[in-house]
């Protein structure tokens, strides 16, 4: 905190939007945030930061802010305010009642990804402690699950490899299923500037995205693979790779399990792999396949940075485990400007799932199977802990459906809205008999509930993020909660009215704790991170000062792993009813469900949800730029307006899913990634026709 010459002064912390975690400071007058700039010693941004993190913060003191607790008795009773005293008591007491009647397993909880490590720490103890299950899963589900899952299993950690600085090192740089312009902007512009130096790109993703064509930054290589062909165009560019002896022998030799990599061989050599075979599964050129994987075996440093279009895919993991693959192949990693770097959409999506808060693993991604991290959280704890995992998000909706699952905690997160096929998504919902929605404004999800917790902003708490390149980063108070409490003392408070003893006075505490317990965070406290202003983790004895690259001299897992990634196509078929594939994305001016940015001064930025169609496929179905259109899946059906664009091929469609009017959820399948449930948000079958103004 400096102090500017009362009444003014400001206050050092951490944006609460994307994955970059930027550093910003909020400066006051009269105790009024009147001004967000970029902080210039923050280690993410480098005194950069975009538009939604210098002006939308408006939303924490926005009109619409729910700051008294509510409690009803059933969903079609209008709410009442109440104390928050009779809303934790009531909330404890219905779900005792449920367990009481249903099993300790009837209940469950979903973290959030918005919120601080300390915060959704404490839901995943209250979780194991309180609940006594391991019903507890984060919207990481819906994002990144298949990135822990598929870095786990090939290089030993749930987590990328390289710090943001180390792209200045890169010569060649694949960018995959992401748009680091529009959803990491700060993190998009320092790539574009190692681009201008000289370094060459190569796009894989199915839309036209800005990067492709950005002054003095030309792609090398576009691969506009069609939606749901990720694992074959990696199976390509692995395959030309050892066809040609581009591979990197000693690394593989010097690094990687021998047994596993001859068996990978064998799988990728088969001609079925070859760029001829899959040009027209994947509607890339095998001549850009060849090209594209050439350019990156040859470069001295080459770095994958990918988003969620390949993760939210049924071959999300499988797909994770390819990239892994052309890095280990190619010896791109454990050194600067090299790695496998996923972008993480929200702020804390790291640390959410770093923190313990999915249904198998405890806090630093340890299984519930492994005894001796069982038992060191149950003595601490004094209690005993399931073995079994838990439900996940998914499983708890279909549960919720067959009267199995009947009460659910959600902490910051609006699965009505962000979800896939909202119809079952609702069902779920009204199915339970006690929703309780911690938030800060009265989401798509509250309407379902029957206990409102008024959340905190960002502003209003202290504790820490955890972006997207493992950097542990202070969030300081600026203005105390609007209700009263900031959300770690909602969940310390209704641990202690469920009979789970916390007693908290400060997110320090919990931080202590943390590392107390979690190998990777054992030298993280607050004193550190304010003299080091963050930290990159593994932070322990071995690294007291952090980790900004990973694998240097072995992977975490000894040797890497070479997975065989065999491609399965998705079940998301078009046929005649269905002939485009709807896939979606974000635009720089507006962030996830729009929650905060639909809430800001400036009105330009309340633009609505569109869908991008190429001229063809508007053409053929009498379509014209600006008119409204009705989208049909097989789930479900929604009315947005049309842009004709160049940007997407013909046969595919896109839009984004900001504003709770376009539903844009309604029509995303059920279908999900193999390994982590995660949804296949973009490949969805679809018909568009045009329609009359809704
Ligand atoms: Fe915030 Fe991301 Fe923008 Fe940085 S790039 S200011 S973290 S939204």
């Amino acid at each position: 905190v400096i102090e500017l010459g009362a009444p003014r002064r400001s206050v050092e912390t951490t944006c609460a939007y994307c994955g970059v975690g930027c550093g910003l400071r909020a400066e006051l007058r009269d105790e009024q945030v009147v001004r967000m700039v970029p902080w210039k010693d923050g280690r993410a941004n480098e005194g950069h930061a975009c538009v939604k993190g210098r002006f939308a913060y408006g939303y924490a003191t926005h009109e619409d802010r729910i700051t008294t607790p509510m409690i009803r008795d059933s969903i079609d009773e209008p709410w009442r305010e109440v104390g928050w005293d009779e809303a934790l008591a009531f909330t404890a007491a219905r779900f005792s009642e449920i367990q009481a009647r249903h099993g300790r397993n009837s209940i469950g909880a979903i973290t959030s990804s918005r919120c601080t490590n300390e915060e959704v720490y404490l839901v995943q103890k209250l979780v194991r402690a309180g609940f006594g299950n391991n019903n507890v899963d984060t919207c990481a589900r819906v994002c990144h699950s298949p990135t822990g899952y598929g870095l786990k299993t090939t290089l030993g950690e749930s987590a990328g490899t390289q710090a943001f600085a180390s792209v200045a090192q890169a010569d060649v740089i694949v960018v995959m299923g992401a748009n680091p312009t529009e959803a990491h902007p700060v993190f998009g512009s320092r790539l574009k500037r190692r681009l201008r130096e000289g370094a060459q790109l190569i796009v894989i993703d199915p839309r036209r995205i800005e990067l492709v064509d950005a002054p003095h930054v030309q792609a090398a290589f576009h691969l506009a693979l069609r939606p749901g062909t990720n694992v074959a165009v990696l199976n390509a560019l692995a395959h030309v790779i050892v066809e040609e002896n581009l591979h990197d022998q000693a690394f593989i030799d010097a690094r990687c399990d021998s047994a596993a990599f001859a068996q990978w061989r064998e799988f990728i050599r088969d001609p079925m792999h070859s760029p001829e075979a899959l040009e027209e599964l994947s509607g890339v050129s095998a001549q850009t396949l060849r090209g594209a994987a050439r350019l990156y075996a040859s470069a001295g440093n080459a770095a994958i940075y990918y988003g969620l279009g390949v993760t939210e895919h049924s071959q999300g993991s499988t797909a994770v485990m390819g990239i892994a693959n052309l890095a280990m192949l190619t010896g791109n990693l454990g050194r600067e400007g090299v790695g496998v770097n996923p972008l993480r959409g929200q702020n804390n999506v790291q640390g959410s799932c770093d923190m313990g808060s999915f249904p198998h693993e405890l806090p630093g991604y340890r299984h519930l199977s492994d005894t001796a991290a069982r038992s060191q959280f149950e003595a601490a704890w004094g209690v005993s802990i399931d073995p079994e995992p838990g439900l996940r998000i998914p499983n708890m909706f279909d549960a919720a459906v067959d009267g199995q699952f009947l009460g659910l905690y959600c902490q910051g997160e609006d699965v009505a809205q962000s979800d896939p096929n909202t119809e079952h998504v609702e069902a779920a919902l009204a199915s339970l008999e006690c929703l309780v929605v911690q938030d800060i404004f009265l989401n798509e999800t509250a309407r379902f509930a029957h206990v409102f917790l008024p959340g905190a902003s960002f502003l209003e708490k202290d504790g820490t993020f955890t972006n997207a390149e493992r950097r542990i980063s202070r969030v300081r108070q600026v203005m105390p909660p609007l209700s009263g409490k900031a959300d770690w003392e909602v969940t310390r408070d209704l641990a202690n009215a469920l009979g789970c003893t916390m007693d908290y006075t400060h997110p320090e505490q919990i931080m202590a704790e943390i590392a107390a317990l979690t190998p990777t965070f054992a030298g993280v406290n607050y004193e550190l991170l304010d003299e080091y202003g963050s930290l990159q983790w593994p932070c322990n004895e071995g690294a007291p000062q952090g980790t900004p690259t990973m694998h240097v001299e072995q992977f975490v897992r000894g040797q890497g792993l070479f997975a065989i990634t065999d491609f399965i196509p998705t079940e998301e078929r078009v046929n005649r009813r269905f002939p485009l594939i709807l896939t979606t994305g974000r635009i720089l001016s507006q962030y996830n469900v729009g929650a905060q940015t639909r809430r800001t001064a400036n009105t330009a930025w309340h633009a609505q949800d569109l869908l991008e169609i190429h001229a063809e496929d508007a053409q053929q179905r009498g379509i014209a730029d600006g008119d409204w259109v009705g989208i049909e899946s097989r789930v479900g059906a929604t009315v947005l307006r049309a842009q004709l664009s160049e940007r997407v091929r013909p046969g595919v469609v896109y839009t984004t899913f900001h504003h709770p009017v376009s539903r844009a959820n309604v029509v995303t399948t059920e279908n999900s990634d193999w390994a982590t449930n995660c949804p296949e948000y973009k490949v969805t079958a679809v018909q568009v026709s045009r329609v009359n103004a809704p």
